[in-house]
Parts: structure tokens; sequence; C-alpha cells
């Protein structure tokens, strides 16, 4: 059973790449045939996070109908397979509707597990990955601006007839905490899946062009990110 996730939050930098590409690799670190995709076209950046330096077909290619999707996958760490967005103006709005659903129907024939790095916003591009999923998993800082744009997603993704999944919490540290997790579950009314702490060791990680369940499989963030995966495939 292919299980699809959209990764959104609303707000910008909450996480979301982080999450979409260090989840993807816990996944098939578990030997989960994983793909991740970036429907960021305007900020694509999961190829960079994942050191991916030449990527000349990507998802844009893909959705003109210049190139087949088998050209725009490319390998990551443990096999995980990567779909990155080329820079787009264009986006999402002048692509064709039965060609994004053709290559989400050829993705999920492909892997176990389907990851959606989507953007931040509401613009179109934002949009239509929150109904391209199973479920959305709302990206959130434990901040009250964090939750507002997430409780926006949510009602956007429900309206649209999307459904969610749960939240996480991302870079929770214990003293700059505006509010807990219990405050959070009632603000968005989800239940919020883990919380992945605040760790320097995601930068570092990210200036060396790896992830950091790869470079620092002890950090609290890799754990926080191996728990979620086991708790999304069901593996101890
Ligand atoms: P988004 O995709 O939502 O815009 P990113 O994943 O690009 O957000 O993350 C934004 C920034 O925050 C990046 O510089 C990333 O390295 C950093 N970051 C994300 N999660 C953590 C974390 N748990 N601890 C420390 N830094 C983090
Ligand atoms: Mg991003």
């Amino acid at each position: 059973m292919i299980r699809a996730y959209t990764i959104a939050s609303g707000k910008g930098g909450t996480g979301k790449t982080t999450v979409t590409a260090n989840l993807g690799a816990a996944l098939a670190q578990h030997g989960r045939k994983t793909c991740i995709v970036d429907m960021d076209m305007g900020m694509a950046n999961l190829a960079l996070v994942l050191g991916l330096a030449e990527t000349p077909v990507t998802l844009h290619e893909v959705l003109a109908g210049e190139a087949p999707i088998r050209d725009a996958i490319y390998e990551g760490p443990y096999g995980l397979k990567i779909v990155p967005s080329g820079l787009s103006l264009r986006g999402f709005q002048n692509a064709d509707p039965e060609r994004l659903k053709d290559v989400m129907r050829d993705l999920t024939e492909r892997c176990d597990f389907l990851l959606l790095d989507a953007p931040a916003g509401i613009s179109t591009d934002a949009v239509v990955p929150l109904t391209m999923a199973d479920e959305v998993l709302l990206v959130v800082n434990p901040e009250i601006a964090s939750l507002v744009d997430a409780l926006k997603i949510k009602i956007l993704t429900e309206t649209i007839g999307g459904a969610i999944g749960g939240a996480i919490i991302n870079r929770a540290d214990g003293e700059n905490f505006d509010v807990n997790r219990k405050q959070i579950e009632k603000m968005l009314g989800v239940s919020v899946i883990d919380t992945i702490p605040e760790d320097a060791n995601v930068r570092r990680a990210a200036a060396a062009r790896t992830l950091v369940v790869v470079k620092s499989p002890g950090s609290g963030s890799s754990k926080a990110f191996r728990r979620i995966a086991a708790s999304l495939a069901g593996f101890p």
C-alpha cells in the first residue's frame, strides 16, 4: 500500500524541506522504497540540501511535457529517490492537470512512500499539493505565527477535500517554547505526531550538502526523524 504525504506549513522556513529529506532518507534506510518530490517551484531547494549537483531534468520539464518522469528521478542516500524542481515562474499554474496526475500515478507505482515538499503560502502552487496526497503533515514551529499559518492550511486543506494526518513540531528548544504540545493540538485541532528539537547538526549537515540522518545519526533530530519514519511505516 502506497502512502503519500504532502509536507506543508503555511509559513516559510518551518523546516518542510528538512523534514521531507530526512524523513525520506529514514524511510529508505529501513528498506521502504521512498520517493520525495520538490513541489516548491519558487524555492526549489530539495536537490540542494541533498547535495545533488546536477539535475538537468526536473519536475518542471516533466510537467512541460519535455521529458518523461524517469529522467527526473535522482538517487540519494540509502536509495532514496528524488524528483527535484526547476526554478520556474509558471509553477503549476500553466501545468496540465492531467500530466500532474500521470506523474503522481507513475511515482506511486514506483515507491512505497511518496513525500511531497510543498511551498509556503497559499498560491496555486501551494494549494495543488494539498489534495494530491493521502494526507497532509503540517510542520510547525512552537510559535504563534507558525501556528496561525498552519491553521489556515488545515482549514484550506479540509475545505478543498484533503485530509490532515497530523502535525510535526520542528525546532523545539527547551527554553524558547511559546506553546507546548497540548496547546498546539488544541489550537490546530490535530494530533502532534512527534517533536524534532532545534539541533545545530541540521545546519552542519546542510553546510556539508548532506542530511543530518546521514552525517549525525546519533543526534536528537536524527532520532526524531527515525521515530517519525517508524510511526508512519509501522516498524518498531
Ligand atoms: P522550509 O522548507 O519550510 O522553508 P527548511 O527545511 O528549508 O524550511 O529550513 C529552514 C532553515 O531551518 C534551514 O536553514 C534549516 O537548516 C533550518 N532547520 C530546519 N530544521 C531545523 C532543526 N530542527 N534544527 C536546526 N535548524 C533547522
Ligand atoms: Mg522548503
